[in-house]
């Protein structure tokens, strides 16, 4: 594994943009590694306080795992795409501040899917079913040792196969991976809002006005002396204060990114891997057919299906969302494998003249994506603190945020925001 991200990291540096051109200054307060929503937010908090600071990234734009890009006048979120938790989500007053356009229509999944495929009475079982499901997972999580989330199937229930595709979804893992503890730790209310002009151009624009480095890979981050050393491809920073709001994949295979090791966050990272969810948008010709946001699952007798939202946002699109193993292994096969399982699936459904009407929009691979190497984290069975354990601060000088830092609101977007925020402030409660 190690010698695979070394290899990979090799293969970055020869990518890296040939005019990564020195700084212009090499110094800072803080820095802060990574532009997702924590690095954000830190930057923000920090900026706003008049602390000297920089944002440093390795991509050629902010955002990270929020990444919306533009089609047809839309914007279209690759990475996350819900105000989850709206009703506390800080993002909402941002979004509102930004002048953005907030969606507070109700979510594909919280209504009934097409019935082509899955009869309303199959999809009461099916509810029943999963409500159930997630009455045990309550209750296992209440006992002294923590078990896995495929522990609450009930034996040969109809539904488990179903069942187990949307708990890929949750966490990105498989429920024979995932901790039910972490599951069950998870404080997301119902209130799911979207924003128009994508969750991802929303987070990048809180940005404006902070000192950012992009293109710039760091590789290193030496806190053997006084000064903190914060090496890239770019050259040396040195700062007095460093927030690392990298991705666990990242962390946890790559102990050498601190010098002297930090062997405690290196093993936290590792037992908070993230787990895949990659999103497909594809176009879709005469969609009148269809309400907005109509949920339609490909199979309802497996775990490896994807379900699709026909109109997201009433857009003449169709998005699809594949969860774990699966996802893991169309990746394998890059986009066109997606694309093909997607139309086959469809087609299957609402017939063969169907794969006329839909051709590919856009799609971001986020395993293969050097980057982030996954989409949100799961804690494994016993790891749960392993969120504190990351969150943790080291010497008073290194901090560390991002969302599997957060114990409730982890793999999502405002909850990496708290934890950003989170070590900014307790930076500024240090210089006082
Ligand atoms: C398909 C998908 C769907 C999702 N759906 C939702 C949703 O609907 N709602 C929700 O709230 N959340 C959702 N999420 C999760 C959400 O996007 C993440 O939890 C959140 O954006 C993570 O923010 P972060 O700042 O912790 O990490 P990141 O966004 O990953 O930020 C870390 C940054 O570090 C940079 N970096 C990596 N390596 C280096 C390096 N060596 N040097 C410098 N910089 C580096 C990365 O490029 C990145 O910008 C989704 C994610 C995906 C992928």
């Amino acid at each position: 594994m190690r010698d695979a991200v070394a290899r990979l990291y090799a293969l970055i540096r020869l990518f890296a943009p040939a005019e990564a051109s020195p700084f212009m200054s090499s110094e800072t307060e803080v820095a802060i590694v990574g532009g997702g929503a924590a690095g954000i937010a830190a930057a923000r908090r920090l900026t706003d306080a008049g602390v000297a600071c920089l944002l440093i990234e390795a991509r050629s734009r902010l955002g990270g795992r929020a990444y919306t890009v533009s089609h047809g006048g839309y914007g279209i979120d690759l990475g996350c795409g819900w105000l989850h938790s709206a009703g506390t989500n800080p993002f909402v007053a941002i979004a509102e501040a930004q002048g953005r356009t907030i969606d507070k229509s109700s979510p594909a999944w919280s209504r009934p899917a097409l019935e082509r495929n899955f009869p309303l009475v199959d999809q009461r079982l099916y509810q029943q079913a999963m409500a159930e499901y997630f009455e045990r997972l309550s209750e296992l999580a209440t006992g002294k040792i923590d078990v896995l989330c495929s522990a609450a199937f009930e034996p040969g229930n109809r539904w488990n196969g179903l069942i187990g595709a949307v708990v890929s979804y949750i966490s990105g893992g498989d429920p024979s991976q995932v901790s039910a503890l972490d599951f069950e730790n998870y404080g997301g209310t119902d209130i799911n809002w979207r924003v128009a002009e994508g969750y991802g151009t929303l987070i990048a624009a809180h940005a404006d006005g902070v000192d950012i480095a992009l293109d710039t890979i760091v590789e290193r981050i030496d806190h053997s002396g006084a000064t903190l050393r914060i090496e890239t491809n770019r050259g040396t920073i040195a700062a007095k204060h460093v927030i690392v709001t990298l991705p666990t994949d990242i962390i946890g295979a790559r102990a050498e990114l601190f010098f002297p090791l930090l062997p405690q966050k290196t093993e936290a990272a590792a037992g908070l891997p993230l787990g895949l969810a990659d999103k497909l948008y594809l176009t879709l010709d005469n969609p009148e057919e269809f309400g907005r946001d109509t949920r339609v699952f490909g199979l309802t007798d497996s775990k490896d299906t994807a379900s699709y939202t026909i109109r997201p946002q009433g857009r003449p699109q169709i998005e699809g969302y594949f969860g774990d193993g699966l996802a893991d292994e169309l990746e394998r096969g890059g986009i066109h494998a997606f694309v093909d399982f997607a139309v086959g699936q469809l087609a299957g459904m609402l017939g063969n003249d169907f794969k006329k009407r839909v051709s590919l929009l856009d799609m971001h691979l986020w395993r293969a994506d050097p980057f982030a190497r996954g989409s949100y984290s799961f804690a494994l069975p016993g790891k749960v603190n392993c969120r504190q354990a990351l969150a943790a601060p080291i010497d008073g000088r290194l901090f560390f945020a991002g969302e599997a830092c957060s114990k409730s609101d982890f793999s999502t977007a405002h909850g990496a925001y708290l934890t950003g925020l989170a070590a900014a402030e307790q930076i500024l409660a240090a210089r006082v």
